[in-house]
């Protein structure tokens, strides 16, 4: 008999496959459905062995600590997980970034570019990354301003990066649509593929839009507890 929390996060999960996909189709856009990532930051533990347990495997996480606390013990039981970082990362915590997640979205910076490329280096990785697009130019958040991007760009070719594709989070208060659209235009321009867009407020409009990630975190797990 599985749980009510079970039953809980399936129902979850569905409704945010269905209204993915039924977006898609009002669009009329040949998109293909985004991979969700299901964002389990600060969310209790048991929230999380129910998603696992419904079979979602994709899971993102903003703080490097606290992902190793919850994940690593994790890993040997369930071998296909995708643990990606979604949030800022500093250089100091680069080492224990790359021994834990198979991708990181939030690349911002020419200094974290090299750092990542030392490390991966030395353990003998070669993860996909994708560049955080600062949108909004807003001044407290992390991500790469567009006007920057082009150098950061140049920089991870250089050092021979995987980056896949490019990630944003659109300003609160302002149209979502404009930030995706952003996002989409400057992935045309540099020629990515990927693009890591949509919320739990905006994941159906942006799979409209053509994400490849859509990021949802309180749609599935519901409201995150405040430290
Ligand atoms: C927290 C977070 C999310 C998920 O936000 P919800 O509104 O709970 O869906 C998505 N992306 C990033 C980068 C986040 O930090």
């Amino acid at each position: 008999m599985a749980s009510k929390l079970v039953e809980e996060i399936q129902k979850n999960i569905q409704t945010v496959r269905d209204k993915t996909a039924s977006k898609i189709a009002y669009s009329l856009l040949n998109h293909s459905e985004p991979r969700l990532i299901a964002v389990s930051k600060v969310q209790p533990i048991e929230k999380i062995d129910a998603a696992l347990e419904v079979g979602q495997r994709v899971f993102g996480e903003n703080r490097v600590q606290e992902a190793e606390e919850r994940w690593a013990p994790r890993r040997e039981a369930y071998k296909d997980l995708t643990l990606i970082l979604i949030g800022s990362l500093q250089t100091n915590k680069v080492s224990n970034a790359v021994a834990l997640f198979d991708e990181i979205q939030s690349l911002d910076r020419i200094k974290l570019a090299r750092s990542l490329k030392k490390e991966m280096t030395n353990q003998g990785k070669n993860i996909p990354l994708m560049i955080q697009v600062n949108t909004g130019c807003e001044e407290q958040k992390g991500g790469c301003l567009p006007q920057d991007l082009n150098a950061l760009v140049a920089e991870c070719e250089a050092l021979d990066l995987n980056v896949v594709g490019l990630m944003c989070i659109p300003t609160a208060g302002e149209d979502p649509s404009l930030h995706f659209h952003l996002l989409k235009k400057l992935a045309t321009i540099y020629g990515y593929e990927k693009l890591s867009m949509g919320m739990s407020g905006d994941y159906d409009l942006a799979a409209a839009m053509g994400s490849s990630d859509i990021r949802v975190g309180t749609a599935i797990f519901g409201a995150r507890i405040s430290t």
